[in-house]
């Protein structure tokens, strides 16, 4: 049995987007003023949150619905829900 890395892994997944996007920031304000480590740009293993200098861009399209994010953000300032279904992540095994 090969083991596959995880840049391997992650070339299997494919994602239908929805149009609305299921996370959102709460009070961009809050990472403005109260967050200098911008942690979700570093936990998100999908590379989701993009810090743009005043503003956190979600690039929601890519998510790998881990959930992380319900627990690593320390100002709990990121709303999370399931995408709507039929959408988001599929995972293929090969
Ligand atoms: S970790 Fe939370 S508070 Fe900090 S930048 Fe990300 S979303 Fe904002
Ligand atoms: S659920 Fe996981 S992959 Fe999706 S945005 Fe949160 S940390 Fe990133």
């Amino acid at each position: 049995m090969s083991t596959k890395t995880i840049e391997e892994k992650q070339y299997l997944t494919r994602f239908k987007a929805d149009t609305k996007s299921h996370l959102t920031i709460l009070d961009h304000e809050i990472c403005r003023e109260t967050c200098p480590d911008k942690i979700c740009t570093i936990f998100c293993p999908a590379e989701v949150y993009k810090w743009e200098g005043t503003r956190m861009q979600v690039g929601y399209e890519g998510c790998h619905e881990c959930g992380s994010c319900r627990i690593g953000c320390p100002q709990q300032n990121i709303q999370w829900e399931y995408p709507k279904g039929g959408h988001g992540i599929v995972f293929r095994l090969a």
